[in-house]
Order: structure tokens, then sequence, then C-alpha cells
């Protein structure tokens, strides 16, 4: 079983890694808008680094996603890596290794990430960061949970929720990272990080309903 729940991770990494080398030069595009337009790079360096790593060891799902994670952290570059690095972890940390990712773990871990991030990086919901489209994801997830939904509907209709609430980044003015001393150049444009979020969650969504 164990086995079978890293091929899991492993299958999300590579759809991970695919969703971002589809979307790599629209991420630069946002990311230039208003910050240094790395964002694209960034999240591709990371994501392969990451599905690198997953598939170099023969573990259980919690220490796969866990040396994902770190080489994401390590490899990507800039606030997004070091970002991901935590998020990717905190569902590491819940998976563990014994048995298949529940609902539970993953709404538990992502609630985590949701955390990690905002005490690394000091933002909240509004600053127009990825945060604003995972405590959204996060919310939605723990609401669906709560609501009795199995895993591949809960996580669909929170992607759903973290889409929206990306998009809904265009109506704001950062107030964190790079993007902040220019502000108002960036009204009209989601915020980079969140649209990748974003489109992460909507794809493994996609993978988990098979
Ligand atoms: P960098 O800004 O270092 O070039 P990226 O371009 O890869 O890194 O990522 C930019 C994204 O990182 C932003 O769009 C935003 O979503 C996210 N970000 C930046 N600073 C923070 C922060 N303090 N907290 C949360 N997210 C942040
Ligand atoms: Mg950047
Ligand atoms: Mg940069």
């Amino acid at each position: 079983a164990s086995r079978e729940a890293a091929g899991v991770v492993r299958a999300a990494l590579g759809v991970i890694a695919a969703t971002i080398d589809a979307n790599v030069d629209e991420l630069g595009r946002i990311d230039a808008v208003a910050g240094d337009g790395d964002h694209g790079i960034g999240m591709q360096r990371g994501a392969k680094a990451a599905l690198t790593a997953g598939t170099a060891v023969d573990a259980g799902a919690g220490t796969t996603l866990a040396r994902a994670a770190a080489a994401w952290a390590d490899k990507a570059g800039g606030t997004s890596g070091a970002l991901w690095g935590v998020i990717l972890s905190s569902v590491a940390n819940r998976l563990g290794d014994n048995g298949k990712p529940t609902l539970a773990d993953l709404t538990a871990g992502v609630a985590d990430g949701a955390k990690g991030v905002m005490d690394y990086g000091k933002a909240e919901v509004g600053d127009k960061t990825l945060v604003d489209a995972l405590v959204p994801f996060a919310e939605a997830l723990q609401r669906n949970a709560d609501a009795g939904a199995d895993l591949p509907t809960a996580w669909k209709a929170a992607a759903e929720d973290a889409a929206r609430a990306a998009k809904a980044t265009a109506d704001l003015l950062p107030r964190m990272g790079r993007a902040r001393p220019h502000a108002e150049k960036s009204l009209g444009t989601p915020d980079p990080g969140a649209h990748s979020l974003a489109l992460i969650a909507t794809a493994i969504g996609e993978l988990l309903e098979g």
C-alpha cells in the first residue's frame, strides 16, 4: 500500500511539472507586469527538481513528497520556491509513509501549509500573493470534507474556489514581495503566485478524478 501511495505522489509531481511547463511563458509574462518576470522559470526549476527527487527515492508517500519539497526549495530560487517548499513539506508531514493519502490528511496538510506560508512570508489574505489562493483553497477543502464529499469531489470544488480567488487578485494592489513598488502597474493582472497555485490545484484535481 505504501508503494502505491508513493506512486500517487510521483504522479502528482509529474502533473505539477507538466502544468508548469505548459504555462511557463504566461507565468513569466504575468510576473513581468509588476515583478521581475522569473516566476515561470523559477516554478519550472522547482517542479522539475521535485519530480526528479521524488522519482529517485524508494519510500512511502510522506518521505517521497518531503524529498521533493526539499529539492523544490533548494533549486527553484525566488520567494515562491521557498514557499512551495513549505507547502509541500507540510502536506508530506501529514501523509506519512503508511497507507494511501486520505482527504483528511490532505486537508490538514494544506491547512498547515497555509499557516506555514503566512508564518514564513508574513503575508495575509488581501496582500496580493499566493496566500490569496491558498487560504480559500484550504478553507474549501475543510468545508467540503466536513460536508462529506469524497477526495476527488472535495479537491475539484476547492480548486475551482482557488481559481476564482486567484482571478480576483487582479483587482488588488500588492502589499508584499517584488511587485509592491510597482503596485499600480499590477492592477488588472492577477498575482502570478496565486495563478500558478490555482493551475496546480486544478491539474491535481483532474489527476484525482482519474
Ligand atoms: P520572486 O518574487 O522572488 O521573483 P517569484 O517570481 O517566483 O519570486 O514568485 C513571486 C510570487 O511569490 C508572488 O506572485 C507571490 O504570489 C509570492 N510571494 C512573494 N512574496 C510573498 C510573501 N511574503 N508571502 C507569500 N507569497 C509571496
Ligand atoms: Mg519573480
Ligand atoms: Mg526573482
